[in-house]
């Protein structure tokens, strides 16, 4: 139980993305967290479920991450990011551009750092329409989404993105447009693999193109795997028809791999997943294991060049963050990726891909249940909603498994998981089996 010792004054902090009058009258707090689990202020143990907020793929309290960022801001703790350079950063960008998405012939190895996926998102969807400028395509300013997209909060990012709840009090960039969602439980719930239908959804960019006109198209964005909107898996040949379709009509085609980038889906990127190279990837979260927030928008070359035009004294573009490549962001990252590699994490979610669908897809038949979606170390479990009450059902799950030590997460009538890619064949079993008990118990 809470007591007033181990409560702190909840009043001046406004939580985002909380019902914060609800979470203040029972308030969840955490106070610390050790590979695969948190400990909450009253010292229980909760096992992350979640790794944090799909961030935490090495699992919690890495020592090595902690001392490169302790030694980074003990050495420099901070330099200007614009005119000025620090070595870090430009080692950062080599590593990761060695390992970037898109394959020995075709790699999106320039690399332009942010603070977060939404300032990727926003920064890629700048990086597409500057770049259709350059190429004398100046009239491509329309970005186009997809239905139940969820690309972070900034201006762009809910342009683009298909969550109503995060557009209706909000004005959205003018000519932005979406795809339809590819969700149909009638016809693909409870497939192992990827949805069997589906494809023919990627040519609703053709009817934009016949709306809109192509010219005034700069690029598409989608989540090759859509996480935050319920696990939401692309049907089988989507993104490789999405891709040529984009081709087709010289519209630029980017992939927010926030959630799906290092790791998650068993395999670097979810690029390598699919096969489908994009133009430009967004990525956040795994890239500094969530202990610095950092982000980072992977670019083709050709994407790059394009902007490297005119006097060299000029600014080639307008746009960059107090905090983009900051020193101990860098740090975290690098020692991140050192990690990643030694402990083969970024392949890992592959071996234990098959025993978590089966661990998951067991829960089948309990009662609610109208969907299991699984790919690589993620799962979406979803539930038949309460008349009139979308999404109480799956909170009531998430509560329940938090009080009885297992983080879940909650979007609408899903539950989500995605634990560290650290995790055990056991500590699955246990969260099948304590998911299981919840679920049945929830009215
Ligand atoms: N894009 C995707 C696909 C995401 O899942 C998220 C966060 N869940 C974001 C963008 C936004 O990232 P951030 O919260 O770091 O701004």
């Amino acid at each position: 139980m809470l007591t007033r010792a181990n409560t702190p004054n909840l009043e001046n902090y406004w939580m985002p993305f909380t019902a914060n009058r609800q979470f203040k009258a029972a308030p969840r707090l955490l106070a610390s967290a050790e590979g695969m689990y948190y400990t909450d202020v009253d010292g229980g143990k909760v096992l992350d479920g979640t790794a944090g907020l799909w961030c935490v793929n090495a699992g919690h309290g890495r020592r090595r991450i902690a001392e490169a960022v302790e030694r980074q801001l003990t050495v420099m703790d901070y330099a200007p990011s614009f005119q000025m350079g620090h070595p870090i950063v430009f080692d950062f960008a080599e590593k990761l551009a060695a390992r970037a998405p898109g394959g020995p012939d075709a790699r999106l190895d320039r690399i332009f750092f942010t603070g977060s996926g939404s300032e990727s998102v926003d920064t890629a969807l700048k990086i597409a329409i500057a770049y259709q400028r350059a190429i004398g395509q100046g009239t491509r300013t329309r970005v186009i989404g997809r239905e139940r997209g969820y690309h972070g909060v900034g201006f762009g990012g809910i342009s683009v993105g298909g969550l109503v709840n995060n557009r209706r009090v909000f004005p959205t960039l003018p000519g932005t447009d979406h795809l339809r969602h590819t969700h149909d439980p009638e016809r693909n719930s409870f497939v192992k693999g990827l949805p069997a239908h589906g494809a023919e959804l990627a040519d609703d960019l053709e009817r934009l193109v016949a709306l809109h006109g192509a010219e005034t198209i700069a690029a598409v964005i989608v989540e090759p795997v859509a996480g935050s909107t319920g696990v939401l898996l692309p049907p089988k040949g989507y993104l490789e028809r999405l891709r040529a379709v984009a081709d087709k009509h010289g519209i630029l085609l980017i992939f927010d791999e926030v959630i799906t980038g290092f790791g998650r889906l068993g395999t670097p990127f979810a690029v390598d997943y699919f096969g489908v190279v994009p133009d430009l990837v967004t990525t956040a979260k795994g890239l500094t294991n969530g202990a610095i927030p950092m982000g980072a928008v992977f670019a083709r070359r050709e994407i790059h060049d394009a902007l490297m035009q005119g006097p060299e004294s000029q600014i080639e573009l307008f746009h960059g963050y107090t905090y983009s490549g900051h020193p101990a962001a860098c740090a975290a990252g690098l020692a991140t990726l050192e990690i990643y590699e030694e402990e083969g994490l970024l392949t890992r979610g592959a071996e234990l891909a098959s025993h978590w669908q089966d661990a998951m897809h067991a829960l089948k038949g309990l009662p609610h249940i109208i969907d299991i979606r699984t790919i690589g170390l993620v799962v979406g479990i979803e539930l038949a909603s309460r008349e009139g009450a979308v999404g109480a059902r799956a909170y009531e799950v998430f509560t329940d498994l938090f009080k009885k030590g297992l983080l879940v997460r909650v979007t609408g009538d899903t539950i989500a998981l995605s634990p560290p890619l650290i995790v055990e064949r056991e500590q699955i079993d246990t969260m099948a089996s304590m998911l299981s008990d919840s679920i049945k118990r929830v009215g």
